[in-house]
């Protein structure tokens, strides 16, 4: 273990102890990270019975013998929609310099990020 960040290709998003999301559950808003203490499945993308997704201790399960999951997977349904990113995690890509070079490298990504983070703090053009 040891990893701060790392990257969920199933759900496509970034994860791991240094990543700020809220928690997946769609009425919770409480701040979590994507550290293994927060993943349905209880590893990684969700290892054998999770669904991967990141919970609050409210919303994780923790069933006998098996690992902890959240309240979809532990009924075998579908799970959650994913949530998008924090606001403050997609700033903090977008302007930490850590991340300078996979700015570069991602020219369309940052593009996107810049799109999703207009969109959660609009401007109200014409309101004012
Ligand atoms: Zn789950
Ligand atoms: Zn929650």
């Amino acid at each position: 273990m040891g990893w701060s960040i790392g990257f969920d290709s199933g759900w496509n998003r970034d994860i791991g102890y240094g990543v700020p999301p809220t928690c997946d559950h769609p009425e919770c808003n409480a701040k979590i990270d994507r550290g293994l203490s927060h993943v349905c499945g209880g590893d990684v993308y969700g290892g054998e019975r999770g669904c991967g997704l990141y919970f609050c201790g409210d919303h994780l399960l923790l069933p006998m013998r098996r690992p902890q999951l959240c309240e979809r997977c532990e009924k075998r349904r579908k799970p959650f929609a994913a949530k998008p990113d924090h606001p403050e995690w997609i700033e903090w890509k977008l302007t930490d310099e850590s991340w300078q070079e996979w700015r570069d490298e991602n020219p369309a990504e940052v593009t996107k990020l810049r799109a999703t983070l207009t969109a959660v703090h609009p401007t109200s053009p014409g309101h004012s």
